[in-house]
Formats: C-alpha cells, sequence, structure tokens
C-alpha cells in the first residue's frame, strides 16, 4: 500500500497570493488542491468544478446536515467548504493534499487532527502590499475590498497558530519554501 499523504493546510489574508501558490504547488503530481464549494458568486473566468464548486446556500445547507464537510466556515457573508471526499481517500492514494482555507475553518482542522497535519500562514511582505494585489485584481467591489482588508487583519492575528510562517516576496520563493517545509515534514517519524 502507498504511504498515506500529508494534509497542508494553507491560509493567508485575502491578496496575499496564496492561491497562486497554492496552484502552482498542485502543478506538481505528489500534490493535490482540494476544490472547495463556496455560495460566493463566481468572479470573471472562474469555472465551477476548477476554481470552485458554486453552490446556493440551500444546497450548502443540506450538505452541511448530510456531514459533507471536511471543515466550512462563513467567511464576508459567504459558505466556504471542505467536500469530505477531497480529503481521505485522496490521503489514502498517498497524495499530500492541500486545502487553501480561511482560518476559522482551518482551527476546526486543528482541533480534530492536532499535529498530524502541516499548517503554512501565508504573509504578504507588507500590508501595502498586500492591499495593491487585492486591487490588481480587479474583480471584488471596493465594498468588498474594505471587507476583506478588515478580515484581514483578524487573521493575522491568528497567525500564531499555525506551525510556518512563510512570507511571499516572490511566489517562487514562497513555493520553494513550503517544497522544503514538506520534505522535512515528511522525513518526521511522526508522519511516517
Ligand atoms: P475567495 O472569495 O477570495 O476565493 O476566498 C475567501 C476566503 O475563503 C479565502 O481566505 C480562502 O482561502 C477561503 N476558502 C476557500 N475555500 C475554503 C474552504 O473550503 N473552507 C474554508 N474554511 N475557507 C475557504
Amino acid at each position: 500500500m502507498n504511504k498515506p499523504g500529508m494534509l497542508i493546510v494553507i491560509s493567508g489574508p485575502s491578496g496575499t497570493g496564496k492561491g497562486t501558490i497554492a496552484k502552482i504547488l498542485a502543478e506538481d503530481s505528489d500534490f493535490e488542491l482540494s476544490v472547495s464549494r463556496t455560495t460566493r458568486a463566481p468572479r470573471p473566468g472562474e469555472i465551477d468544478g476548477k476554481h470552485y464548486y458554486f453552490t446556493t446556500v440551500g444546497e450548502f445547507e443540506k450538505l452541511i446536515e448530510e456531514n459533507g464537510f471536511f471543515e466550512y466556515a462563513l467567511y464576508n457573508g459567504n459558505y466556504y467548504g471542505t467536500p469530505v471526499e477531497n480529503v481521505e481517500q485522496k490521503l489514502l492514494s498517498g497524495k499530500n493534499v492541500i486545502l487553501e482555507i480561511e482560518v476559522k475553518g482551518a482551527l476546526k482542522i486543528k482541533d480534530v487532527y492536532k499535529n498530524d497535519y502541516i499548517s503554512i500562514f501565508i504573509i504578504p511582505p507588507s500590508k501595502e502590499e498586500m492591499e495593491k494585489r487585492l486591487r490588481e485584481r480587479g474583480s471584488d467591489s471596493e465594498e468588498d475590498i474594505k471587507k476583506r482588508l478588515e478580515i484581514s487583519s483578524a487573521e493575522i492575528e491568528m497567525a500564531h497558530n499555525y506551525e510556518y510562517l512563510v512570507v511571499n516576496d516572490t511566489v517562487e520563493n514562497a513555493v520553494s519554501d513550503i517544497k522544503k517545509i514538506v520534505a522535512v515534514e515528511g522525513l518526521k517519524t511522526k508522519r511516517n
């Protein structure tokens, strides 16, 4: 049987570039990026089943009742959740599964998995850079950007709950740092 993969939780404030980092990591065949379900409206260019499974509130709440989520949370007025089937089976098949999720969902995983997963918090090089990246995305309204910046400040205060902090100065450096973290963690006996 394959050695089980590792669960890797990546969080960070909106505009920190964690989505780009997670996508690049997932290009490596050892990694698989979990596609979440959300009730948020798709941004221009987002594809159902690729970026998210876009879902109504009714469908999402039905799935909550049916225990269809590994974890879920409300963020900026919308539900986001990791479908249960994205995790255990994939880990057993030997893949390292990446969850790119916000902090409340990540804390629920910490309660259950204790130390048996890798948690990484991505921080932008500066607050100004984070705001610039959020605006450059060009897809969120001014009101949405303001709310995301407020949430970001609260999220940064939760960074101490993560094992690793990675600064996203350049995407290449951040991806390389995360690969090194995963390699080192893979050598630790607790995960063998
Ligand atoms: P966005 O609207 O920018 O795509 O995502 C908003 C926030 O929701 C981001 O911090 C993202 O990491 C988080 N998120 C995406 N999918 C999930 C999920 O399945 N569960 C949780 N808890 N957060 C998620």
